[in-house]
């Protein structure tokens, strides 16, 4: 982790140490004229990707949904060799009509390894950012941190969901009902569980629970599976292109292609099987419906459900996911602050070859996106990691064009000649 020094310039911070602030700042040391001593990633946790390995913990996942090419690092077969030299292919799991994905430990030790064999750590700054202003005097922004003021020529922020958890309102002001990502300890003893949610993360969460204890599974929706987040189509560029930048920026056109495209709250079949197995053998129950209320009694939560079934519970466990980061307050501030365009539903409006931020008079600030916010541009898969790829390909030859003498091919020519193969 580096200590920072107030007195000097970064050519580039990344905010956010997640999956895609940590495979960006490879892509800026690797990809653009700036070196590691120009480029800090500012994240609050002690170390590099802890939001996604806490996360992944709590909610008992062993394997990852996507493929094996989809890693932390920069080449896409790393993590395949990294499993060969370590005798690990076993931890390649096959999938019926889809490439095999790695398991939770095998995606966190190579992360980890591509984290010490890059020295990644050195570039972590655990700091928090308020807010983002323009700089007075000279071109780039100033960072108003945790730890001081951080100036930079570019920024690119890879908050993910922002960390804000979506609760119901019957859930609010319960004892007992914890989210799965926030109060909840998955080593807490308790007899009967019920999980709320109908998405990966529930599933997973009561699967795992239920070896131990009595687990309802309740959703508002029949559970449903596919095997990926979307179609893979939607990985490639051109797919994008063609498909989302034909609608204007910032649109409720773009808007309704992402969510029809998104697998949301879906199952992969893997899980889907061994829940349903569960279910025959009677290890859990699945419960559809809707609250019509929720108390507190004796110790116990108790969910009074539409159709008129009651659920009893020790604790509720909540896998609803995240409010939606295009309102989140630190979003809200900098859009603000800098007179950033927001589209539909308050999708930050991204330049669809830069993933800069527009501005509503038209001036250009170095603020780049990348992840959840940068949906509207990146398509589908923008949270995950094939996303991170995405942003890093259009990002790395922004700020290489930048740094480039004029008159010279550009990186984002060279990009855009490519066809994205993973
Ligand atoms: C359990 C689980 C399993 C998943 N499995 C897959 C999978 O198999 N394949 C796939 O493609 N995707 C998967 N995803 C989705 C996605 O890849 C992950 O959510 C991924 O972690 C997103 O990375 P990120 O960097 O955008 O966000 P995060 O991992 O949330 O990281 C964002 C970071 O930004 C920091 N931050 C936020 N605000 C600030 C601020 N103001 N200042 C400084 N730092 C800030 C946060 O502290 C955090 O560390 C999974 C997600 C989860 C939760």
């Amino acid at each position: 982790m580096t200590t920072h020094d107030s007195t000097r310039k970064f050519g580039c911070t990344v905010v956010g140490g997640g999956i895609h602030g940590t495979y960006l700042a490879q892509r800026l040391v690797e990809d653009t004229p700036l070196d590691s001593s120009d480029v800090l990633v500012v994240d609050p946790h002690d170390r590099l990707l802890t939001s996604f390995r806490e996360k992944a913990r709590a909610c008992g996942m062993d394997t990852l949904r996507s493929t094996f090419v989809h890693h932390i690092g920069t080449e896409s077969f790393d993590l395949e060799n990294f499993a060969e030299a370590n005798d690990r292919e076993d931890e390649l799991v096959s999938t019926v009509d889809y490439p095999p994905r790695p398991s939770l430990d095998l995606f966190v030790d190579h992360a980890e390894y591509v984290i010490e064999q890059k020295n990644l750590d050195s570039l972590h700054c655990q700091a928090a950012v308020d807010a983002i202003r323009e700089r007075p005097d000279t071109a780039g922004l100033r960072l108003e941190t945790t730890v001081g003021a951080i100036d930079t020529e570019h920024c690119v922020l890879a908050i993910g969901h922002g960390g804000r958890y979506r609760r119901p309102d019957w859930g609010v002001e319960l004892d007992g009902v914890e989210h799965v990502w926030g109060e909840f300890d998955p080593d807490a003893s308790a007899d009967r569980t019920i999980v709320v949610g109908g998405g990966i993360t529930a599933a997973q969460l009561a699967c795992e629970l239920s070896d131990t204890q009595s687990v309802t599974l309740f959703s508002r929706h029949p559970l449903e599976w596919e095997v990926s987040e979307a179609n893979p189509p939607w990985i490639n560029w051109s797919h994008i292109e063609a498909n989302l930048h034909v609608h204007p920026p910032g649109s409720s056109d773009r808007f309704d292609v992402i969510s029809d495209a998104r697998h949301t709250a879906t199952v992969p079949p893997s899980l889907y099987t061994a829940l349903m197995n569960r279910i025959d053998d009677g290890d859990l129950t699945l419960t559809q419906g809707t609250v019509d209320s929720a108390t507190n009694e004796d110790g116990s939560v108790r969910l009074s459900l539409d159709h008129g079934l009651q659920l009893l519970g020790d604790r509720v466990v909540l896998a609803t996911g995240f409010e939606p980061v295009f309102d989140h307050p630190f979003v809200e501030r900098i859009a603000d602050e800098l007179e950033l365009t927001r589209g539909y539903r308050g999708m930050p409006v991204l330049d669809d070859g830069t993933l800069a931020w527009r501005c509503d008079d038209g001036r250009t600030v170095p603020l780049y996106v990348s992840g959840a916010l940068a949906v509207e541009t990146v398509g589908p898969y923008a949270p995950n990691v094939p996303g991170a790829r995405r942003a890093g390909d259009r990002i790395a030859a922004a700020i290489a064009q930048h740094h480039r003498p004029s008159g010279t091919d550009t990186a984002r020519e060279q990009v855009d000649g490519a066809e994205v193969s993973d």
